[in-house]
C-alpha cells in the first residue's frame, strides 16, 4: 500500500477496518525516519519502543475501542515533557534533563493510543525562527536542503512535511507553529490563548505561549486540536473551549462569511514580490469560492511587532532564572571565594548559565532584564501593554464587521541557511503572526501555493518554495478557521 499522501483521516478509515495494521503504519514512519533524518536532523531522539506503543493502540482497536488518534504516529516538540524520556528544549542546559511528568496535551495524545515516535528540534527555548537557534544543528527544509524549516517549531513541521509523521505537536509564542508551516507546506494552528493546556510546556513568553497542532490537513489539525484541548485543573490559566458554532448570531453560513483585508499592512518594507502575488492570487480563489472580501483598517498592527519584543523578552528573562545550575540540567562547578567553601553558588550560575545557554537565550534574557529595571519599565514594558492594548480593541472592533481577518503568514518563503546576519533580520520574520498571540485569538496557517525562486536548483521543487496564508478569527472561534480552511483547500 502506497501510504505516502496518507492523513490522518484515511489512516484512520484503514486502521478500523484492519486494511493497514499499527504496526505496518509505525513501521513506515520508523523507516522513512531512518532515511532522512540524518540529512535533515528532524528528530533529536527516535523513542525506542514506538513498536510497543504500536502494540497497545492495536489492542485499543483490536478491543473496537479505538479514538481518533490510537494508533496515528505522532512527533512532539522538544519543549514539552513526557515522563521519563529526555526533554532539552534543544539547550545545552537541559541535555540531560529527564522529564518528572507529562504535559497534558502529551497525555491526552498517550491516552487516545497515539504513537509518540519522538521529540522534534526547534530553536533554543523556541527562541527563534529558523532552528538555526537550536544547540543541536539545524533543521534543514526537506523540500530546499539549502534552506531552513523554519522555527521554532521547525522539526515537527519538517516531520509532517518529509513524511515522518503523520502529525505533530508545536508551540506558538509568536508563530513558532504558523511560520515553519507556511515554510514547509503544511498546515499548522495556533489555538486561542489558554485553549490548551500549558503544563508541562518549557514556557518562553507566559502570556503568550500556546501549544498546537501542525498537521498535512485542516481536517487533520482539527483533529488533533480537539484531543488536545480543554481546561486542565494543573493550569490555572486554561479556558474551557467555547466550541462556537456557525449558527451562532453573528457567523452565518461557511460561504457567507466576510473575511477582512488589511491591504494596509502589504505596504511595509520587506514583503517579497512572490508572497503580494501569492496573497492576490489566494484573495482571488477566496472570491471565486463565493467569500466576500472587505478591506479593513487595524491601524496600529505594524506596532504587534516592537510590543512583541519588548513583552516577550521581558517574560523571557523571568521564566529562564529557573535555568540556575542547580535545579535542573547542567550545573558547571563554580570557583571557591574561600579555602573552606567548595564552590561560590553566584559562580555556580554564572558558569552554568554562561556555557548553558545559547547567545540568542542570553540576548533576550539580558534585554528581557534591562526592560524590567526599575526607571526603565514604564518607557518599555508600560508602553508595550498599553499598544498590546490598542492592538487588542482594533481586532475587536474589525471582527464587529468581519468573520475572519486574512494576512500572508510570512513576508518570504523559506530563507538559505546562514543568509540573515543578525537578531533583527530574523526578527521581521514575524511580522504578520505576532498580533494573534499579542491578542490571544486563534490563527491557523494553510499552504497557499508557491514563490517562484530564480536562478537556485531545488531539490525537490524546481524552483518554487511553499508559502501560506494565515487566517485570525476571534477568541474561540477554531471552528471557523476549520471551515474555512476546508473550504481554501478543497478538502
Ligand atoms: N520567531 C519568534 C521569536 O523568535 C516566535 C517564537 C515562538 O513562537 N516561539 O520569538
Amino acid at each position: 500500500m502506497d501510504l505516502k499522501n496518507l492523513t490522518i483521516k484515511k489512516a484512520r478509515e484503514l486502521l478500523d477496518s484492519k486494511k493497514l495494521s499499527v504496526k505496518e503504519l509505525v513501521q513506515y514512519y520508523l523507516k522513512n525516519i531512518e532515511n532522512k533524518n540524518k540529512k535533515l536532523n528532524v528528530f533529536l531522539e527516535v523513542y525506542d519502543d514506538c513498536l510497543t506503543q504500536a502494540e497497545r493502540a492495536q489492542a485499543m482497536i483490536d478491543k473496537g475501542e479505538s479514538k481518533a488518534l490510537t494508533g496515528i504516529p505522532i512527533a512532539i516538540k522538544d519543549n514539552i515533557l513526557i515522563k521519563g524520556r529526555k526533554a532539552s528544549g534543544a539547550s545545552k542546559i537541559l541535555e540531560n534533563y529527564t522529564a518528572t511528568y507529562t504535559a497534558t496535551a502529551t497525555q491526552k495524545l498517550i491516552d487516545q493510543g497515539a504513537v509518540i515516535l519522538g521529540r522534534t528540534n526547534m530553536d533554543e527555548f523556541a527562541m527563534g525562527g529558523s532552528t538555526e537557534n537550536s544547540a543541536f544543528g539545524i533543521t534543514k527544509n526537506p523540500l530546499d536542503h539549502s534552506r531552513v524549516s523554519g522555527g521554532s517549531s521547525g522539526g515537527s513541521a519538517a516531520s509532517v512535511a518529509s513524511d515522518m509523521a503523520l502529525g505533530a505537536l508545536g508551540s506558538d509564542t509568536g508563530g513558532s507553529i504558523r511560520e515553519p508551516a507556511s515554510f514547509c507546506g503544511v498546515v499548522g494552528l495556533k489555538p486561542t490563548y489558554g485553549s490548551v493546556s500549558r503544563y508541562g510546556l518549557m514556557a518562553m513568553g507566559s502570556s503568550l505561549d500556546v501549544i498546537g497542532p501542525i498537521a498535512k490537513t485542516v481536517t487533520d489539525a482539527e483533529i488533533i486540536f480537539n484531543v488536545i484541548k480543554g481546561k486542565d485543573k494543573m493550569d490555572s490559566t486554561s479556558i474551557p473551549h467555547p466550541d462556537f458554532v456557525l449558527t451562532s448570531p453573528k457567523l452565518g453560513e461557511v460561504k457567507k462569511l466576510k473575511i477582512g483585508v488589511p491591504y494596509h499592512i502589504l505596504n511595509q518594507d520587506g514583503i517579497s514580490e512572490g508572497v503580494k502575488k501569492n496573497f492576490e492570487q489566494s484573495i482571488t480563489k477566496l472570491k471565486d469560492l463565493g467569500f466576500e472580501i472587505k478591506d479593513i483598517k487595524l491601524p496600529n498592527i505594524e506596532k504587534s511587532l516592537a510590543a512583541y519584543y519588548i513583552i516577550m523578552p521581558a517574560e523571557v528573562s523571568s521564566n529562564m532564572a529557573r535555568y540556575d545550575g542547580i535545579k535542573y540540567g547542567l550545573s558547571v562547578e563554580g570557583n571557591s571565594l574561600t579555602s573552606l567553601e567548595s564552590s561560590n553558588l553566584l559562580d555556580i550560575y554564572k558558569k552554568s548559565r554562561g556555557e548553558g545557554f545559547g547567545p540568542e537565550v542570553r540576548r533576550r534574557i539580558i534585554l528581557g532584564t534591562y526592560i524590567l529595571s526599575s526607571g526603565y519599565y514604564d518607557a518599555y514594558y508600560g508602553k508595550a501593554m498599553t499598544a498590546r492594548k490598542i492592538i487588542r480593541d482594533e481586532f475587536k472592533t474589525a471582527f464587529d464587521t468581519v468573520d475572519v481577518i486574512l494576512t500572508p503568514t510570512t513576508p518570504y518563503p523559506a530563507w538559505k541557511i546562514g543568509e540573515k546576519k543578525s537578531p533583527l533580520e530574523n526578527y521581521l520574520a514575524d511580522i504578520f503572526t505576532v498580533s494573534a498571540n499579542i491578542v490571544g485569538i486563534p490563527a491557523i496557517s494553510l499552504p497557499s501555493g508557491y514563490a517562484n525562486i530564480n536562478n537556485n536548483p531545488l531539490t525537490s521543487l524546481g524552483t518554487k518554495l511553499p508559502l501560506g496564508i494565515q487566517f485570525m478569527a476571534p477568541h474561540g472561534y477554531e471552528n471557523v478557521l476549520f471551515k474555512l480552511g476546508k473550504s481554501f483547500l478543497g478538502e
